[in-house]
């Protein structure tokens, strides 16, 4: 069947789900995957897939009609233009967390030692083992089966990384480090109810919600661990949740050798906070 005639199809099974934009790019990302052809190559030749790719075609259309998010279906996705493989025990990497990298690589401070304190898939860790030299990363993980996944796409990306599986509650380092960053958990369950489906459903809530009772519990150990752990002059970079920016604010200002500086994402929001520890 030709291309045209599949994406009349795509578009007609998915169209209450995604926008129309959102519907071109995840049409080209799955043809790609269907067809190793490019998105100029698809774009401008009428592709025709064969019977068993159309088969798993339909099949992706029909995970997609139920919310699965493509990134879990094809078992990979693209983080700050590197490849990392996925699966629904770790979260999808989000275009806030590649600008959250694209910060800690622009800015100017120590890089040598870094910790990325709740991995995931390793997006953090790994692209900064990537594009900062001479760098040397170790990611904190407490789930066994994302750490796997770290381990795998660490050498998918040929970086070699530290990765420690572990509860941030309870671990303790001789390690001193010059960066300390963390994408914690920091949705709470009140903002359940706004959150869609295709992520509800299917990504792990341990990595999304943190309890309403104490949203900010995970930086408060961090910034405790950063205590004896953060070299004096070195930096933490937060992910945080916008909507709990001045909380973070007192937060911080309870501990008086850390400055501080909030940081917008490309949505004008108040994602990003970085610390300085300066005695
Ligand atoms: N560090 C990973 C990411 O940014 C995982 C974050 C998390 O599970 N909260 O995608």
């Amino acid at each position: 069947m030709d291309c045209s005639i599949l994406r009349k199809k795509f578009n007609e099974s998915l169209f209450d789900i995604y926008n129309s934009e959102e519907l071109n790019i995840i049409f080209y990302i799955v043809m790609q995957n269907l067809t190793n052809k490019s998105k100029l190559e698809l774009m401008t030749s009428n592709y025709k897939l064969g019977n068993v790719k159309e088969k798993i075609f339909y099949e992706y259309v029909n995970r997609l009609s139920n919310y699965e998010p493509i990134q879990y279906i094809l078992g990979n996705t693209i983080f700050n233009n590197l490849e990392f493989d996925l699966d629904n025990s770790v979260l999808i990497p989000r275009p806030e967390t590649e600008e959250l990298v694209d910060l800690i690589i622009k800015h100017e401070c120590k890089k040598e030692k870094i910790l990325d304190i709740g991995s995931g898939s390793g997006c953090i860790a790994i692209a900064l083992a990537k594009y900062i030299l001479r760098s040397n990363v170790t990611a904190l993980e407490i789930c066994p089966n994302a750490v796997k996944i770290i381990n795998k796409n660490a050498s998918k990306n040929n970086v070699e990384i530290d990765i420690i599986c572990e509860d941030l509650f309870t671990f303790q380092s001789k390690s001193t480090f010059d960066l300390i960053v963390s994408n914690p958990p920091y949705i709470v369950y009140s903002q359940k109810y706004k959150i869609s489906k295709n992520v509800l459903n299917f990504e792990p809530h341990h990595a999304l919600f943190v309890n309403d009772n104490d949203p900010l519990i995970f930086y408060k150990v961090i910034l405790n661990f950063s205590k004896n752990n953060l070299n004096v002059d070195g930096n933490i970079f937060f992910e945080i949740n916008d909507i709990f920016h001045h909380e973070m604010i007192q937060l911080v200002s309870k501990y008086q050798n850390f400055s501080y500086k909030l940081i917008k994402d490309f949505h004008g929001k108040k994602r990003f906070m970085i610390l300085k520890k300066n005695t």
